[in-house]
């Protein structure tokens, strides 16, 4: 039963003018092509929550090819066209990004399977989503502007706050719903109805999620590491039972969580004074989740998840700087002339392993030292460069990196802080180092 109602003043009111102009055109190109255009999904379900969003997919009963190029030809920008699925992006020359299905109707050939596809109308289209929420359209064209496709009683949940699925099998059909279902849930403050919620523990039961590729979990974790509240998220999918069905090894401890809870705060604290370089989500969440699983173990954790060769060597290394790091910090004293010694043990551990080896330790005068290091420590230069070593007259060879390293610790702890004392030092080095008979010097 379809039920249509115009939310057009709506549309108006909430979006953006450049987005609305945008449907407008977009709607008008439909209409010129002969073909019915929608927005549909998270775009539509955030107008009617009042959330900005600025990801806009749109449905194209017709080909959506070809409606993609007239757009990118019509507005100025590229696109990209994926022809086996029958989609394409459109980049704007702003870098709006316009997603473009052709209405279609996927078969699932087996549970937890990747699509195949076939072409189909609006509401084929619609069915095969994953929630009533996201299930929504929103008509385009001119004259039809504004009208809300609600075939699944969307609007109904919405209004009582619930999370639904379309049909009983949609958890057989993709698992990876059950995860989405959490995010949507925990990002909105909704419930999973009770029907949903019991066929999430029936796909639990039927151990669904052990069919199910690791690329797809680790997809949708990403997903939930980059919520506002991820750890809600992870506090629930623990009482589902969901992260042991993805590994027993990742069951959400106390502790786990304590230090889960520590490093949001403490990833909060650096994005608000920093914008850039940023921790990546999903590996630093990925260390609280795995913390205290032994090194031999890790790696079930790692083909589970289907890290890429890379990716798997590198978190690994980061595991093993940590560990190496927090016996270094708990034998450093806090001490002003110590303060390279610091950034020594830190320095080549990559920021999300800094970040967790901060939320990670205990005593507040490392903490702050670490805090120290972030804030200041690690971007200090030192004021003699290679050049000013070759104006001295040393041959340049291994002996620099040694003396612009001592320098720079120099500087760190306060025993040179001006460019004059550094010069200073940096002779004072050299005739040791030649004492020693290690190095050459040249024209002296
Ligand atoms: P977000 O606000 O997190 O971007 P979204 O709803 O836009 O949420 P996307 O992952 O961008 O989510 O997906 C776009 C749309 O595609 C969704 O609204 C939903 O209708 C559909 N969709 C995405 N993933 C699935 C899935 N696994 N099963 C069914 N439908 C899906």
């Amino acid at each position: 039963r379809r039920r249509e109602r115009n939310i057009g003043p709506m549309v108006g009111n909430r979006l953006p003018k450049k987005m609305l102009a945008l449907l407008k055109t977009a709607g008008e190109l439909g209409r010129d092509m002969g073909w019915e255009i929608y927005a549909v999904g998270g775009f539509v379900r955030d107008i009617l929550l009042g959330r900005p969003n600025s990801d806009l997919d749109l449905v194209v009963e017709g080909d959506a090819i070809a409606y993609a190029r007239r757009m990118a030809d019509l507005l100025g920008g590229r696109i990209k066209a994926h022809v086996k699925f029958k989609t394409a992006v459109v980049i704007l020359a702003d870098g709006q990004r316009v997603d473009v299905a052709t209405a279609r109707l996927e078969y699932y050939e087996y549970p937890a399977a990747m699509p195949t596809v076939e072409l189909s109308s609006i509401k084929m289209d619609l069915y095969r989503r994953d929630f009533t929420i996201n299930a929504l359209a929103l008509r385009i064209n001119p004259g039809r502007f504004g009208q809300l496709v609600d075939f699944f009683g969307a609007e109904q949940d919405m209004k009582n706050k619930v999370i639904r699925v379309l049909h009983s099998l949609s958890f057989v059909e993709d698992p990876t719903r059950i995860l989405r279902a959490i995010r949507f849930e925990r990002r909105f403050d909704f419930q999973i109805g009770g029907q949903t919620l019991r066929l999430i523990k029936n796909a639990l039961s039927l151990d669904l999620f052990s069919k199910l590729s690791g690329t797809r979990i680790l997809h949708e974790l990403q997903l939930i590491m980059v919520e506002e509240n991820p750890l809600a998220c992870l506090n629930r999918m623990q009482e589902l039972g969901i992260l042991e069905a993805i590994h027993p090894l990742l069951k959400l401890s106390g502790e786990r969580m304590q230090v889960l809870m520590e490093l949001v705060k403490v990833n909060n604290w650096y994005k608000l004074l920093y914008q850039k370089p940023e921790a990546e989500p999903w590996k630093l969440h990925l260390l609280g989740l795995t913390m205290g699983i032994k090194r031999d173990q890790i790696g079930q954790i790692t083909s589970r998840l289907r890290l890429t060769a890379r990716e798997e060597r590198d978190f690994i290394l980061l595991r093993d700087q940590i560990g190496e790091a927090l016996m270094k910090l708990m034998s450093w004293r806090e001490d002003r002339s110590r303060l390279s010694r610091l950034c020594a043990i830190l320095r080549p551990i990559p920021l999300e392993g800094v970040l967790f080896l901060m939320a990670r330790s205990k005593k507040e005068h490392i903490r702050r030292n670490i805090s120290q290091y972030l804030n200041r420590l690690r971007d200090i230069t030192s004021d003699v460069t290679g050049d000013d070593l070759k104006t001295l007259g040393i041959r340049p060879g291994p002996a620099y990196t040694t003396i612009l390293a001592r320098v720079l610790d120099a500087k760190i702890d306060g025993r040179a802080t001006s460019r004059e004392d550094q010069l200073r030092l940096v002779e004072r080095l050299w005739r040791t180092m030649q004492r020693r008979g290690g190095a050459q010097c040249e024209g002296t």
